[in-house]
């Protein structure tokens, strides 16, 4: 088995990112990209925060154009999962369904997946109404009436933020308290563009071309009506993608990887980037800016690796 210099798990902006830099490094490294590469962005419609772009660019666009940068350099890139890490020995040990790959350093890039509410019509307006990504797609909603479902700080913040665009901002909570941390409940209550609907739950979402209204029921009589609104931002939280390494690197209690320093993990020679530790910023720059400093401790640990192994020379040749 040919062992890798680098293995990078993941493809989203912190991967691909991860994988510029360790191709112009010369490590020539093997992207694992998973099933569908890009990670969250190809599932937005227009980015207008990701600098060089100031006419916006659409999230399956620039993915492509990191994919394209990431190839040119010589990054093998296969469209497939990882199923099974193994970072107890050396060499790390990182599989497929189909093959195991050697690496003497891997990059965990698998992002996080925001979740959904999993009701009729959410995945039909995704991007035309319905989004999980208020810096994302706020602007698009100026003068509009937006609702948010969820009740947590995600929740909170997207509402308030919203409000800078919205004409009115409606939070819809199933239960009459929130979870939020109280300074933040306290501003978006204090907030007069904020109401809240309580008790409440997305049953559908409304509109063909894009978001009219939702369906709602209240939990208490389980009363169904439509409400009018114009967008529908969900908030329910976000799911770190690390199956894969639960028992092979220390998570956090909600399931992130931990990382002292934002790079290095509980094991050595595996690094992290983007989403998959970072529940704070959770953007595609920042990401992406992880992805580079993964990547550069990466080469910064196989030179002192390969400075400590012994000379290649052998001791009959030495005589
Ligand atoms: P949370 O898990 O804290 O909150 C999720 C919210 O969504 C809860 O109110 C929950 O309701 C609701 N919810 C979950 N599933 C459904 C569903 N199917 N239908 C309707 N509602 C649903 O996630 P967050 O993303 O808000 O926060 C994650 C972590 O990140 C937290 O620790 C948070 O403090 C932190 N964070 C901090 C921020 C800050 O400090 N500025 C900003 C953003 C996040 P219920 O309450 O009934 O369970």
């Amino acid at each position: 088995m040919e062992k890798e210099r680098v293995i990078i798990i993941g493809s989203g902006p912190a991967g691909l990112t991860a994988a510029i830099y360790a191709a112009r490094a010369n490590l020539r490294p093997l992207v694992l990209a998973g099933g569908l590469y890009g990670g969250q962005l190809m599932l937005t419609t227009e980015v207008e925060n990701f600098p060089g772009f100031p006419a916006g660019i659409l999230g399956p666009d620039l993915m492509a154009t990191f994919r394209e940068q990431a190839e040119r350099f010589g990054a093998r890139i296969f469209d497939v999962d990882a199923t099974s890490v193994d970072f107890a020995g050396r060499p790390l040990v990182v599989r497929t369904d189909d093959a195991a790959y050697e690496t003497q350093t891997a990059i965990v890039a698998t992002g996080a997946s925001a979740r959904w509410l999993g009701v009729p019509g959410e995945e039909l307006l995704r991007g035309r109404g319905v989004s999980t990504c208020a810096t994302c797609d706020g602007a698009f909603f100026k003068e509009k009436h937006i609702v948010v479902a969820g009740g947590g700080d995600s929740a909170m913040e997207e509402a308030l933020f919203l409000t800078r665009f919205g004409r009115r901002v409606t939070v819809v909570h199933r239960r009459d308290s929130l979870r939020a941390s109280k300074i933040m409940a306290e501003r978006a209550m204090a907030n007069p563009v904020i109401d809240f609907i309580w008790n409440t739950v997305v049953e559908r979402v409304l509109g063909n071309e894009h978001v009219t209204g939702l369906r709602l029921r209240n939990v208490l009589d389980e009363s169904l009506y439509d409400f009018d609104c114009d967008a529908l931002f969900v908030a329910v939280g976000h799911t770190p993608n690390t199956a894969i390494f639960r028992g092979r690197l220390d998570l956090d209690e909600l399931g992130y990887i931990r990382s002292p320093d934002g790079t290095t993990t509980s094991a050595e020679g595996v690094f992290v980037a983007g989403d998959v530790f970072d529940h704070r910023y959770r953007q595609a720059i920042t990401a992406a800016g992880s992805g580079c400093r993964a990547a550069m401790d990466a080469e910064r640990y196989l030179e002192a690796l390969d400075f400590a192994a012994p000379a290649p020379t052998n001791v009959a040749a030495r005589r």
